[in-house]
């Protein structure tokens, strides 16, 4: 009775859905395998611990997260109102939707991508141009991005960088030329730039028509409390937070993501190891002629295989999650990169699969 009263764009969207599958070994969603709290070492732990635990819970927290913004912007060399943050980077991208798309503009992406981007424009009722990435490679479409972008009414265009769940970067000189030709925002989701060690973030102040997108959840290992942020002009940060809900970054987020932040040099050490990890994953898998393994800039493998749902399976029937896919996808697994003993048991199923043991 009350369905005919949910929105047209609404009735046909299907959510984002997560699996709710038994594991012990979670490599399905580019996540940290390190707890942090404990990588950042036993004094910042019980500090961390002291001041969660002498927080006022019962006042709502800075509304601006001042503190947490200027950390961001020292790091960054930019300013805090060139700053926005989000419950996750998620809810960043549906703010972005929120300001600049709705009925009869149009958002551009490449395929295959982070499905965020498809869902939330969805939700405001704009359309997706969507562009397939060169099967070859999964590098980026420049000609017909460009065809795209010089349209007025693409509000949006969407350039994940690396790409998830490609793990490729795109050629830095393809996304200026998109960028100079855009007529709207180009939004440049960098999740996974500190595996790749290449950003966009200092091009803010040369390209007023980019954001930039960044998370805690992946290189900072603190997915589990929803922080992302966003780096653009102050005028596209100041038009955005117009939707941004107040309070959006709770208390125990902001104490933590600023710890987090300000040892961030423990950050690099895992980003290291999970590299290093990630060169030693590629090895291996590369001596399996069945298996074509693309080049990861970033947290994750991604590879096309024939035996694509075995695996899945085989892993599952061993508890270890890991990210298969449906349609064009189909032949192709994501793995993220995970803790030593974690990637050898990975290893070894997928050698038995194909009788290299
Ligand atoms: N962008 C990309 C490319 C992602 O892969 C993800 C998460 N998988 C996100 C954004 C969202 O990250 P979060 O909301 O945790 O910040």
């Amino acid at each position: 009775m009350l369905k005919k009263l949910v929105n047209e764009n609404i009735k046909n969207l299907e959510p984002y859905k997560v699996p709710d599958l038994d594991y012990n070994i979670k490599l399905d969603a580019n996540e940290n395998p390190y707890p942090m709290p404990e990588f950042l070492g036993e004094n910042i732990k019980i500090d961390m611990e002291k001041e969660i635990f002498n927080a006022l819970w019962n006042y709502y927290p800075d509304a601006q997260s001042k503190d947490l913004r200027e950390e961001l912007a020292k790091k960054l060399k930019l300013k805090k109102e060139n700053i926005i943050l989000g419950n996750g980077s998620d809810e960043l991208i549906l703010n972005l939707m929120l300001t600049y798309v709705s009925k009869g503009k149009k958002v551009l992406i490449h395929t295959p991508t982070f499905a965020m981007y498809k869902i939330t424009t969805q939700i405001v009722n704009g359309e997706v141009i969507e562009v397939p990435l060169n099967s070859e490679d999964f590098s980026i479409n420049k000609d017909e991005m460009i065809k795209n972008v010089i349209k007025d009414d693409v509000a949006m265009t969407f350039i994940t960088y690396p790409n998830n769940p490609t793990g490729n970067l795109f050629e830095e000189k393809s996304i200026i030329e998109i960028i100079e030709k855009a007529k709207g925002l180009v939004v440049i989701d960098e999740a996974y730039s500190e595996f790749a060690g290449k950003s966009f973030v200092d091009k803010v102040s040369k390209y007023e028509n980019i954001a930039i997108l960044r998370t805690f959840s992946k290189a900072y290992g603190i997915a589990g409390l929803r922080i992302g942020y966003m780096v653009a002009s102050e005028e596209v940060i100041n038009e955005v937070n117009k939707v941004r809900l107040p309070y959006n970054i709770n208390k125990i987020t902001q104490i933590i993501a600023l710890k987090v932040l300000k040892n961030s040099e423990n950050m690099k050490k895992i980003v290291k190891d999970i590299l290093e990890e990630r060169e030693r994953m590629e090895k291996e898998l590369s001596e399996i002629t069945e298996i074509k393994l693309y080049k990861s800039d970033s947290n994750a493998l991604f590879f096309k295989t024939e035996k694509a749902e075995i695996i899945f399976s085989k892993m599952l029937e061993n508890k270890i999650l890991i990210r298969r896919f449906k349609g064009d996808l189909k032949n192709f697994i994501r793995i993220s990169i995970g803790r030593r003993d974690e990637n050898d048991k990975v290893l070894n199923i997928i050698k038995e699969l194909f009788g290299k043991n």
